[in-house]
Parts: structure tokens; sequence; C-alpha cells
């Protein structure tokens, strides 16, 4: 049995390494190749913590397994990050366990591959200014992932604690653009692509303020309640997402739905893009929505990427079980 910690993690999987494992199990998922379990998750009642378990099964990549955590909002005092979870992957042919892998850096790894592919996949191709809401953990791995994905000349961003985003700023600046604090409805009159990736409960992007062919990729709704942006923004918008079943309970088409505005049938699965059973954009004026939740096998995709190369380059503790 193997033991990959984060610093491992850090080490052997990089942007390239999850781009690729994401692309291919939303690809899988659409094949129906790979499925996920139902979603626990819980307030735990102490440290006004959320804790849960994501699972699934992989049939195309025999990857078992499940990640296990949460987010724990005070930890970021401690200078810890507030989202917290380990990978335990599987033998789907013994049931035995095969890693522990440390999920903290991968989960962030993730979720940044997600908005990528949805941009690489769904963005026209000469978008040029990317916007950002939010600026938290995820914001600064959320923005370099997406300049890699076109060729970007500028960030516009805006933050519900305006006091973040010079951090956000400096990691603009390393990956060599220009950046713009800008308020709400100029980003969206501004912004080609726009990734959220706050822990908003309320719409901060007006359907008004959007420019038609803009691409935006909806990170930060993962909870029931939560919510980004304006509902007759994803009524107007072709919708994707990692999976439709999260979408509509706890994504963020939840609120169009809950209003009738949009139903499930409205919404396509990435994959189905990736396996060019959909067209995904058709115009440039179109708006396009990528509603990306985060599902279980994203993880158990990057925990087993972890775990194989880890074991190959001698970063893997290994311990009988
Ligand atoms: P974080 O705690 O580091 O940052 C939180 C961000 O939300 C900051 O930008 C903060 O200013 C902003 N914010 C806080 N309160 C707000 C409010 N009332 N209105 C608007 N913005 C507010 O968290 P993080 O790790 O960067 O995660 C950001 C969000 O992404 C969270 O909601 C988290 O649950 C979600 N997330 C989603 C996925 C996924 O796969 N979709 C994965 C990881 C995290």
């Amino acid at each position: 049995m193997l033991i990959v910690s984060e610093e491992a993690c850090g080490e052997v999987v990089g942007r390239a390494e999850a781009f690729a494992a994401i692309e291919n199990i939303f690809a899988a998922m659409a094949r129906d190749d790979a499925y996920n379990f139902p979603v626990v998750r819980e307030a735990i009642g102490h440290a006004d913590a959320l804790y849960g378990f994501k699972s699934g099964f992989d049939r195309a990549g025999l990857v078992l397994g499940v990640k296990s955590g949460g987010y724990w909002p005070g930890n970021a005092a401690n200078g810890l990050a507030n989202h917290q979870s380990t990978v335990l992957l599987f033998d789907p042919d013994t049931g035995q366990l095969d890693a522990v892998v440390a999920g903290n850096h991968l989960t962030a790894l993730r979720t940044a591959a997600s908005s990528a592919v949805s941009i690489a996949h769904l963005a026209r191709p000469d978008a040029r200014v990317l916007g950002m809401v939010g600026a938290g953990h995820q914001a600064a791995y959320q923005l370099r992932a997406a300049v890699e994905q076109r060729p970007f000349e500028k960030v516009v961003a805006w933050n519900y604690h305006p006091d973040m985003l010079p951090r956000l700023a400096q990691v603009a600046e390393e990956v060599g653009l220009p950046f713009e604090a800008v308020d709400r409805e100029r980003l969206g009159q501004t912004a080609d692509v726009i990734i959220t990736i706050s822990s908003s409960f309320e719409p901060l992007l007006m359907k008004g303020w959007i420019k038609p062919g803009t691409h935006i990729a909806c990170m930060g709704t993962d909870t029931k309640g939560k919510q980004e942006v304006d509902p007759a923004l994803v009524a107007a918008a072709t919708l994707f997402t990692d999976e439709i079943a999260q979408s509509v309970s706890i994504g963020e088409t939840q609120h169009a739905i809950a209003a009738g505005l949009i139903a499930d049938t409205d919404i396509t699965p990435i994959g189905m893009v990736i396996n060019r059973g959909h067209p995904g954009r058709t115009s440039d004026d179109e708006i396009t929505l990528f509603d990306g939740t985060g599902v279980g096998l994203q993880d158990l995709a990057v925990a087993s990427v972890a775990a194989k190369l880890a074991k190959e380059r001698g970063k893997a503790t290994e311990v009988a079980l």
C-alpha cells in the first residue's frame, strides 16, 4: 500500500497531467464508462466544518476510491488551506486498499483543470481578456490553468474581499499578464472568458453585463444554496457541466432549475463535447456556461496519476497493509 504526501503530489502532478486526467475522465463519464456515487456532505456541528465523501468507479481506467474531506473555514487564519481532503484508492478486483493520497494540492489542480478543459473546448479562439471573480485559494490555480488555453492578453478581476486581490495580481504578473481590479459590471463588459470561484450565496454577475460570445466557467457553487450568477444568465447561455445530476442539485444551475427557467435536458455533459457527440459552441455570439460542480471521479483520476508517478519516481512510501 502506498502513501503519497502533499509534497510528493506537488512534485509529480502538474497542470498538464491534471488536464489530461480530467479531460479523459469527463469523456469516460459521457460514455458511461465511469460513474459517481451519491455524495455525502454534512455540517458536523464542530469548527463550522462541512465534511463528506465523494466516490466513484472508472470501469475503463479501473480506478475505484473515495475522497474524504471538506471545508474548515477557520483554517486560513491558522495558515492552513480551508479545504482539506484525502483520497483512498482501492484495488477494484479485491477491494484492498492500494493508496492513501493527499488531496489538497490535487483538489485545486483538478478543479482548475476542469475549468481549463471547458475553456479549451468552449471558449472562442480569439478570447483575449480573462475575468476572475474570486481571489481565494483556488483562484490562483484557476488563473494559471486558464491562461494556458488561449493567448490571453489581460486579466480583470473582482473579489468580495478586495484585500485579497493583490495576491491574484501577483499570479497574473508571474504568468506575464497585466492585471486590473474592476467592478463586476465592467468585468462582464470586458472579459471574453470568466471564471467564478467564490463562496457566494447570491448572484454576482448579471445577464445584462455579459458580452455575446463570452465563455463562463462557474466553479464556486458546489453546495445547495450557493450561487454566483444570475439565473437569467444561466437560462440565456448554452449550458455544459461535469455531471447533470450534481449541476441541478448543488451546482450553479440549481437556481434556474428551481425557478423553472431551464430543464435538466438543457444541460450537456462536457464529456459529450470532448467525445465529439455534441458540437459545443456553434456561434461566435453564443454565451457558453460550464457548471463545474466537482465530481469524485476527478479526484480519483488525479490521485491515481499521482500514485502511479510517485511510485515510479520513488516518491511514495510503501507500507504493508
Ligand atoms: P477560499 O475560502 O480560499 O476563498 C473564498 C473566496 O470567496 C474568496 O475569494 C472570498 O473573498 C470569496 N467570498 C467569501 N465570502 C463571499 C461572499 N459572501 N460573496 C462573494 N464572495 C465571497 O475558498 P477557495 O478554496 O478558493 O474556494 C472557493 C469556492 O470554490 C468555494 O465555494 C468552494 O467550495 C468552491 N470549490 C469548488 C470546487 C469545484 O470542484 N467546483 C472545488 C473546490 C472548491
